[in-house]
């Protein structure tokens, strides 16, 4: 009996893989521009490292995959990429040989959420953490980048949406604040949102199920109760994304679902039309506490991550042409099966020489290997025959413009070098 793939879960095919690759080679020439360094930590992690907080998201309470191995150890799959990151800095103490750390990661994270398009339960993100120092210009920065990325990309309809949550003691202010304005309207909320009153009242503005209800829509903002130092600290934050002129917009609702960020939280936001309702392409924000929780010093960071499945979705919907999927530049066709040892040694050679090629392995009449060849877009065809053969020569074929030469077999490879611009 054939197995199928996991509910939530997607393979990658050969004809598509080509659009992962050209996005993951974007992201690295375009993080390197900005001096970030990658970091690859491990998919799975002590379970310690995700369910740390009194406080805890859905994320990690609901949808986190946990398992014992085999010596009883509590592991986790992560489900985002920060934390990891986070205990890797610490364990490796990299504080002490550089006063910020700026790296990017790209991998799979896993959550056990109700899969759709756009939401899957293994998913790839890519990220960014900056770590070790606290400065309004550096958080302009990575809104900066998030905002460059997706331009390069190519993205059109994509809006940046940014906040201030402000430091610890007004996001506290806050907090209480918007507990006692919920509390009269507890039974209306949803059942997850009572239990978010009580343990972070933050996160019910988030919520999926109650989005819509007039008090969440009519609740104070953080803006609020910023104190003078919080209301500085973001104004900052600002001039250093005014200067740019990069266009984003404030959004004073936004505090985003993880309970660990202070000061800027920020969302890419995709406005395509029929695109959907996972909508959020990717978003971030400054956090204080995840470094000492983690046990290390008291330094702040600040990071983001993109949802690369939700980056293609996005290209696809805008139709943007942003990878070629690479072409043959020569295809040897063989007529006759005792040349084809000879058809082995032309491949070795042009494949030495940096050229894209391949044959037929099954035997086909030329018809059938004509196709295949046409089928891979083959730039030049060479025809390999009996008759050929024994004068030395193969005959090279133009797919575009159809005309036919003769080549002598060892200057088949200077021919193409000098017909490719190579
Ligand atoms: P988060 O880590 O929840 O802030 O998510 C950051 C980004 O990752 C989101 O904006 C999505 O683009 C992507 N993402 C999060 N969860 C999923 C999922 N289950 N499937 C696909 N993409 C996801």
């Amino acid at each position: 009996m054939a197995i199928n793939k996991i509910k939530g879960t997607y393979d990658v095919l050969p004809n598509e893989s080509y659009l992962w690759q050209a996005l993951e080679q974007k992201i690295r020439d375009i993080l390197g521009l900005y001096n970030m360094k990658e970091m690859r930590t491990p998919i799975m992690e002590y379970s310690d490292v995700f369910h740390r907080h009194t406080e805890l998201s859905d994320m990690v309470t609901k949808e986190t995959y946990n398992f014992d191995d085999r010596g009883n150890r509590k592991l986790t799959l992560r489900p985002e990429g920060t934390a990891g990151i986070i205990r890797s800095y610490v364990e490796n103490k990299l504080y002490t040989s550089q006063e910020l750390e700026k790296v990017y990661y790209i991998g799979p994270n896993f959550r056990y959420e109700r899969p759709q398009k756009g939401r899957y339960r293994q998913f790839y993100q890519f990220g960014v953490e900056a770590i070790g120092t606290i400065d309004p210009a550096l958080d302009a920065e990575l809104i900066i980048l998030a905002y460059d990325f997706i331009k390069r990309l190519g993205l059109k309809g994509v809006r940046v949406r940014i906040n201030s949550l402000g430091n610890e003691k007004s996001r506290d202010t806050y907090q209480e604040a918007l507990k006692n304005y919920f509390i009269p309207h507890k039974d209306e909320l949803c059942e997850d949102c009572k239990v978010r009153l009580e343990k972070n009242p933050l996160r019910i503005l988030d919520c999926k199920v109650d989005h819509n209800h007039k008090a969440v829509k009519n609740a104070p903002t953080p803006q609020d109760y910023l104190d003078t130092e919080s209301r500085a600290y973001f104004k900052k934050v600002l001039d250093h994304l005014n200067i740019t002129k990069i266009s984003y917009e404030i959004a004073p609702k936004l505090v985003r679902g993880l309970d660990y960020y202070s000061h800027t939280v920020f969302e890419i936001e995709a406005d395509i039309e029929g695109f959907g309702a996972q909508n959020v392409l990717g978003g971030g924000g400054r956090y204080q506490n995840l470094v000492s929780e983690l046990g290390g010093p008291n330094l702040g960071g600040i990071g983001f991550a993109f949802g690369m499945e939700r980056l293609l979705l996005a290209l696809e919907a805008e139709n943007v042409d942003f990878a070629k999927e690479k072409e043959l530049d020569a295809y040897v066709i063989v007529f006759d099966e005792n040349l084809k040892t000879i058809a082995t040694n032309i491949l070795y050679e042009l494949r030495l020489a940096n050229l894209i090629c391949d044959t037929n392995f099954t035997q086909k009449a030329f018809k059938g290997q004509l196709k295949q060849a046409l089928k891979m877009k083959a730039k030049y065809l060479i025809i390999l025959g009996d008759e050929e053969y024994q004068k030395g020569v193969v005959g090279i074929k133009d797919t575009k413009t159809e005309l036919q030469e003769e080549v002598l077999i060892p200057k088949i490879k200077k021919y193409l070098l000098e017909k490719l611009e190579k």
